[in-house]
């Protein structure tokens, strides 16, 4: 559970139903030690050619033939089938991240048996509109919409949270009725395979989950996103990666929804209860080592409390624990790869270079043992920089936010507001009213007030500006990842 696997072992694609493995491979290395986990088969044009075929014959099968009531028993299997394999996915996730066992298991791995049951209740339970219109004649027409799944839906996600984020797209895909091919992120392929099986395991037709396994561009996820054969595209990452699939989709028109980055703000009023808001920020800011698209990267607040605030926190991340994965302990997690640990220690510098206060952290903590060679950083707490400064308008990615001050109400949300992104916004008040105001007037597609991260899957999720495009959740997937036809009557 400490990133220990046998790096002889090869992770296979899944394609109609069988395991395959064959032509290139590459290696994916422990974020805790930098040690060779595993190797991953890549899956080459002809590989995605053979789980777009299997996803459009599956269409045509049993699957295709199912009601919506048969399908949400398969999730629920499937659902079933998770809990089952329960210590399987938190010890593949734990390798693949670094992040600390006692997270998987309350975040992580209960989330993918959530998502299944969730979207199997909600198609279950969702009609359709009806209308009856009146006719030129002074007759009657019968206008119904009839639900019915988009196609073949791609699906590729990032290495943050990836069950989490990998099913919270393919239960609602599946519920509709749509057979997918899902291209996890090559940072971690464990849990992707892990599914894979419990597809098997839960009689999940073949063809209706297929699993390639590559990089981005040149690789399963252009071949992927190009594909003729592929009807819609969802996509959870990076704004960049968003508009070059956006590009890729153009050519064949093909529907997408993206869940991309964000520069979060914090808002903390004077009048917060301020152990909360300490306590809140640290997890906003800190939690999964700050890699989560909703974390908290700048954080404004009211001038009275910012000196208190500021000492606070910049405390509180310097005690964060740095232990092994499988401690109880541990509190903090390395980055996701040496990669990534380069472009966050290269933006620690940068926000030194633009002029900023380091308060907490700023550089790399020193083990003595293995995972000195693994990806980690401190915990940062910054301030002192103005709204142009790159630190303040970049989203980085790490453990780190920004502190600055502000004066009142209309301040502090213009602040929140100067941002390309608008994915999420957490506001620390005890003022009812303005607890609204800001739901009202902050560009983002998530308020959060006195929490952070407290999740509904009945709800609305997306961003806005950069951020996203199109919201998942709830009804909304069912939007998605469905057509409707309109059936029209005349009575
Ligand atoms: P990324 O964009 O680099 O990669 C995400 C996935 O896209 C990976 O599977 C990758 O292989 C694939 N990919 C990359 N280039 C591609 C291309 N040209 N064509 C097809 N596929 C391609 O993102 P990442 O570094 O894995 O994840 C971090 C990013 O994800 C951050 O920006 C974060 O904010 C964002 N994110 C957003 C949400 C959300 O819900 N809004 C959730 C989690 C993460």
């Amino acid at each position: 559970m400490d990133g220990r696997r046998s790096g002889d072992l090869l992770l296979p694609n899944y394609v109609g139903g069988e395991f395959v493995t064959g032509g290139t491979s590459f290696a994916k290395v422990s974020p805790v030690t930098g040690e060779t986990l595993l190797h991953v088969a890549e899956a080459d044009q002809a590989t995605v050619d053979a789980a777009v075929t299997a996803a459009r014959a599956a269409l045509r099968g049993p699957w295709g033939a199912m009601g919506e009531g048969e399908r949400a028993a398969v999730l629920r299997r499937v659902a079933d089938e998770l809990e089952r394999r329960f210590d399987d996915l938190v010890a593949a996730e734990v390798a693949d991240t670094g992040k600390s066992v006692a997270q998987a298991r309350t975040l992580d791995i209960p989330r993918g048996a959530a998502n299944f049951r969730t979207f199997a209740d909600i198609i279950t339970a969702t009609p359709t509109e009806s209308f009856t219109t009146v006719t030129a004649s002074g007759g009657r027409a019968l206008n119904y919409a009839v639900r019915k799944p988009v196609g073949v839906v791609a699906i590729i996600v990032p290495w943050n949270l990836p069950l989490l984020l990998l099913t919270w797209k393919v239960a609602p895909a599946l519920a509709c009725g749509n057979a997918v091919v899902v291209k996890p992120s090559e940072e971690t392929p464990s849990s992707a395979t892990v599914l894979a099986e419990v597809m098997a395991a839960a009689g999940v037709p073949d063809g209706v989950f297929n699993l390639v396994h590559g990089f981005g561009p040149g690789s399963a996820g252009e071949a992927l996103t190009r594909h003729p054969g592929v009807d819609a595209i969802t996509f959870t990452g990076e704004s960049a990666t968003g508009s070059a699939i956006m590009r890729a989709a153009a050519d064949g028109v093909k529907a997408v929804s993206f869940e991309l980055g964000g520069k979060n703000a914090g808002l903390v009023f004077a009048d917060a209860d301020l152990d909360a808001a300490v306590e809140g920020s640290v997890r906003s800011s800190f939690t999964n080592g700050g890699q989560v698209c909703l974390c908290t990267e700048r954080i404004y607040v009211q001038r009275p409390v910012f000196e208190e605030f500021a000492a606070r926190l910049a405390k509180r991340a310097e005690e964060l624990a740095f232990g092994w994965p499988s401690e109880p302990a541990t509190m903090t997690m390395p980055l996701i790869s040496a990669k990534h640990r380069e472009k966050v220690l290269g933006h620690y510098e940068l926000a030194r270079a633009e002029g900023a206060t380091v308060l907490a952290g700023g550089g790399v903590p020193v083990f003595g043992d293995d995972r000195d060679s693994g990806s980690y950083v401190q915990p940062t707490v910054l301030t002192g920089l103005g709204r142009h400064a790159r630190t303040m308008r970049e989203e980085i990615f790490g453990p780190v936010c920004h502190i600055a001050p502000f004066d009142d109400e209309d301040e502090a949300f213009a602040l929140a507001n100067d941002s390309e992104y608008g994915l999420a916004a957490t506001v620390w008040t005890r003022d009812v009213g303005r607890a609204h105001r800001a739901g009202a007037r902050l560009d983002a597609g998530l308020v959060w007030v006195n929490t952070w991260f407290l999740r509904d899957l009945r709800t609305p999720f997306g961003g806005v500006k950069a951020s996203g495009v199109g919201r998942e959740g709830g009804t909304h997937s069912l939007h998605f990842y469905s057509e409707l036809t309109n059936v029209c009557v005349d009575l």
